[in-house]
Parts: C-alpha cells; sequence; structure tokens
C-alpha cells in the first residue's frame, strides 16, 4: 500500500500550473494523506486491544539507528515506511506502561475509552488556552475537574486547569503561592521567600524552588514519615520568611499520607500556603476505604493529581486546583497586545498555569468518566488497594520477606532478610530480562528494599505472590 505521498510531488509543483500562478487544486500541498491517516489510525486501534510485551525495553541509539535507517530525508520515506519503522523498531524499545506486571516507579494504566479520546482529542485540534477558541472542550475539562474538586470537598468556585504533570503543577501552583504572599506581605523580604516540606517530598518540589529561587526548609517527620502540625509549628515559628508548605498525599516512594488536617490548621495560623501533592495519591480520594487518610485536603489552597498515574488517562495529564483560582488568575495570566481583546473574565486555563498555548488534555479523562461513570473509577481504584493488601498481607505471612512497614495506599515496600543491595539488584534485572515482572530496588531509611506501585486493576495479587517465591 503506497500513499500519494509516497510518490513525491515534481521538483517544480511550487513554481505552480505554468499560467506562474500556484493552485492547491493541482498540487495539494501535502499530496491526499488519507492513506497514512488509515495506516495510523488502524495501527492505533490495533494497539488499543493488543496485549502489551513486557520484553519491550530501551535499547541504545546507536542500535536504534542501525535498526531504523535513515528517516529524515528531503524527499520523505513515506507514510508506510515510517509506520513501518514504529512498529518493528522504535515502539518495541519503548517500556509497555500499561503491562499489569509493570511495578515499577509509578506505571500508567489508560482505559481503552481514554486512550481512544485520545485520538479524537488530536484529531479535533483544538486551541485550548482561551475559552474563545476551546470552549466545548474546555468545558468538558472543567466536568472532569469539578468530580475532584467533588472528592475533595471544595465549594464550587474552586477549579484549575490541566498541565502536563506533577512537575509542571507543582511549579504552577507554588508559584500562585509565591505570588499571593508577595501581594500580602508587600514585597520579597529581606534574605528571601521559603518554602518548607518534609525529605519525603517530592523531587520535582525541588525543582519548582529552584525555579521561584525560593530556598527550601525541612520539616521532621514523625515516626510513620508523615509531616505533622506539630513539626510545621516548630519550623514556622523560626521561618518568618516561609511563604508556603508543601504537604504530601501520597509520597511517591512509600505511599504515605501526611497529616494533613493538623497541617492545615498550622498553614492557615501562620497565613502560610497549603499545597498538596497527590500527583500519585491523590487518586485516593475516590476510594472511600481510604478517603479518610485525606481529611483535611479541603482546607488546602492548591492541589494537584495526576490522572496518567492512578486516574487512568493517557499520558500527559495532571489536574491543577486551586480553591481560589482568582489568585491563579492574577499569578499566571499573561499580558501582551496581542492578547489585548482575549475576554479576561471568561474561563481561561491559560490564566492557571505557566503555560499559554495547550492541549486540552483532559478531554480523554473527561471521555472516559462519561463513559464510564465514577463509580467504575471508585472501583477501579479499591481494587489496587485491596491488591496492595493482598500482597502484603502475603508478604507478611511468607516466611522468607519481610514488610517494612503497613502500606497506606498502594505502595509496598518489602525486603529479603540477608540480602544485599546487589542481590536485589540482580534480581530485579534478571526478572525484568526475562519479561516477568518490573520492580526496581529502592531505599528505606538507609536501607534497600524492593517497591511495588500498584496503579493497574489488571494486575493479579496472585501473580505477583507467585513470583515472589523466586526471592526466597
Ligand atoms: C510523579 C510525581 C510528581 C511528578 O509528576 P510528573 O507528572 O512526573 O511530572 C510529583 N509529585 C509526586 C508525589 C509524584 O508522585
Amino acid at each position: 500500500m503506497t500513499a500519494t505521498h509516497d510518490t513525491p510531488p515534481p521538483a517544480d509543483a511550487h513554481s505552480g500550473d505554468g499560467t506562474g500562478i500556484h493552485t492547491l487544486e493541482t498540487h495539494p500541498v501535502w499530496g491526499d494523506e488519507s492513506e497514512i491517516v488509515d495506516l495510523a489510525v488502524d495501527w492505533a486501534a490495533r494497539r488499543v486491544v493488543r496485549h502489551t510485551d513486557p520484553l519491550a525495553t530501551a535499547r541504545p541509539a546507536s542500535e536504534l539507528a542501525a535498526a531504523a535507517g535513515r528517516t529524515i530525508t528531503p524527499r520523505g520515506i513515506g507514510g508506510a515506511a515510517a509506520l513501518d519503522v514504529f512498529d518493528r523498531v522504535l515502539e518495541p524499545a519503548t517500556r509497555s506502561q500499561d503491562d499489569p506486571l509493570n511495578l515499577a516507579y509509578i506505571a500508567s494504566a489508560p482505559t481503552r475509552a481514554a486512550i481512544a479520546f485520545d485520538l479524537v482529542t488530536s484529531s479535533a485540534n483544538i486551541f485550548g488556552g482561551l475559552w474563545e477558541a476551546g470552549a466545548g472542550g474546555i468545558f468538558a475539562e472543567n466536568e472532569a475537574l469539578a468530580w475532584i474538586v467533588g472528592l475533595l470537598g471544595w465549594p464550587d468556585t474552586a477549579g484549575g486547569c490541566f498541565v502536563s504533570g506533577g512537575t509542571s503543577g507543582n511549579l504552577s501552583a507554588l508559584m500562585t503561592a509565591r505570588e499571593t504572599a508577595k501581594a500580602r506581605r508587600g514585597g520579597r523580604p529581606a534574605g528571601g521567600w521559603e518554602l518548607a516540606c518534609t525529605e519525603h517530598a517530592h523531587s520535582s518540589i525541588h525543582s519548582a524552588a529552584k525555579a521561584l529561587d525560593v530556598d527550601v526548609v525541612d520539616v521532621p517527620t514523625d515516626a510513620r514519615g508523615h509531616l505533622t502540625g506539630r513539626e510545621l509549628r516548630s519550623v514556622l515559628e523560626r521561618h518568618p520568611n516561609v511563604f508556603g508548605v508543601v504537604a504530601s498525599a501520597g509520597t511517591t516512594n512509600e505511599g504515605l499520607v501526611d497529616d494533613l488536617e493538623d497541617v492545615a490548621e498550622v498553614a492557615r495560623e501562620f497565613g502560610v500556603w497549603l499545597h498538596v501533592d497527590g500527583a500519585y495519591g491523590g487518586a485516593g480520594l475516590a476510594a472511600p476505604s481510604v478517603r479518610g487518610l485525606f481529611a483535611g485536603i479541603e482546607n488546602a489552597d492548591s492541589v494537584i493529581v495526576d490522572p496518567h498515574k492512578w486516574l487512568f488517562a493517557p499520558y500527559d495529564c495532571c489536574a491543577l486546583l486551586y480553591r481560589d483560582p482568582e489568585l491563579a488568575r492574577a499569578t499566571h495570566a499573561q499580558h501582551a497586545s496581542y492578547l489585548d481583546h482575549v475576554d479576561r473574565e471568561a474561563w481561561n486555563p491559560s490564566d492557571f498555569a505557566l503555560h499559554l498555548t495547550r492541549r486540552v488534555r483532559g478531554l480523554p479523562l473527561w471521555f472516559s468518566l462519561a463513559s464510564h461513570g465514577t463509580d467504575r473509577y471508585r472501583d477501579a481504584v479499591e481494587l489496587s488497594l485491596e491488591t496492595s493488601k493482598a500482597v502484603a498481607d502475603g508478604i507478611r505471612e511468607s516466611g522468607h520477606l519481610r514488610l517494612v512497614r503497613e502500606p497506606e495506599l498502594s505502595v509496598v515496600l518489602f525486603e529479603r532478610p540477608g540480602w544485599e543491595p546487589a542481590d536485589y539488584a540482580e534480581w530485579s534485572h534478571r526478572m525484568a530480562a526475562a519479561g516477568t515482572m518490573l520492580c526496581i530496588p529502592t531505599t528505606w531509611r538507609g536501607r534497600t528494599v524492593l517497591r511495588f506501585a500498584f496503579v493497574n486493576p489488571q494486575t493479579d495479587p496472585k501473580w505477583v505472590l507467585e513470583i515472589l517465591e523466586t526471592l526466597r
């Protein structure tokens, strides 16, 4: 099958039809791309229902170059050939994030509905920065955000937008926090601003602090590893320049939820912004069995949740929410002569984060939520929690493994007594190379341990426990 574009247009195409006038009818710029479109859409449709390959893995660029050959050429290699390279060489050199036994880092398990709608979203090519350009898409995104706002227990005046990921969401929220403090306290304090968080705060908080040029003040945790109101108070008493505190609703490494209720109370008392990073764990708000852990989140000033982590949306998607979106608007709205006519009263997502042009990346989540209903989302999150509990129980009763701590959400930390870091690394590598399971060692209080993060409702705890027998 050869697309028309595979036959390059004559070299003099740009010079027109001899009359000196270029006509798009005789020389369409891109040729007839319909066959390329069919090929790409067919590939996508097959991938959505195909089982993933756990052996797919990164390869050195030199190997990829040899296998792919030259793809960017003056005359193009044609859609069929380019898709063939992607299918044979490139995609198999990427890790299957939706493999049910990919339990490393935090994987992603989007619904087929969400993935399919990502294709629709791209096809509609909506400019999602301004209401006047993207109203219908932005409206739907806001419906999905409103569901999360409801789970937070926030007033329905709350809102925000979708950004690319937790890193960008954290930065935009903390930028709003810093600008709000600047406005309220009449400028930058001598000595500069400070941001408070514990050692378990995500690395992106440190990146945001760097970007904002603020110092990070470490708040000690309690014995469980939580940020508490008590410790926060003692830090704020000594650090008047703190403009904001970051609490975690699900730390990435261990899935811990800080004491949000007490932390919110102390933050309010000191007039400090509370940002809750729920990039991974915020999905737990949908699960009644753990909802109690999040008590107090209704008093946060900003929250992020990554639907591409545990809310079954494809990359890249982070919900960034503010209790008072006007503070975000005051921080992020961009002004330029060519933007003069923009309706500033409208809900312009570009006003709520550090971005202007954006795709309506919340639409796949909206479509999947609308298709399946929020009850199924609740059940799917509960399923990952049940899997974590079953695996934690199995580890506790195994006799050859030790559960490092009770999981609070869906991260399970455990160790194999007697093993050295090299043993863990060798086992982890062997499991990955055989395509059995992806499980990467991490550290907890200075010790090497193994870590599972369960975000895929298709993961069967029985499979996991069987594989753990190889640790005997
Ligand atoms: C993953 C994660 C982030 C970063 O999110 P990205 O989408 O990867 O940028 C931030 N905070 C926490 C707690 C996370 O788990």
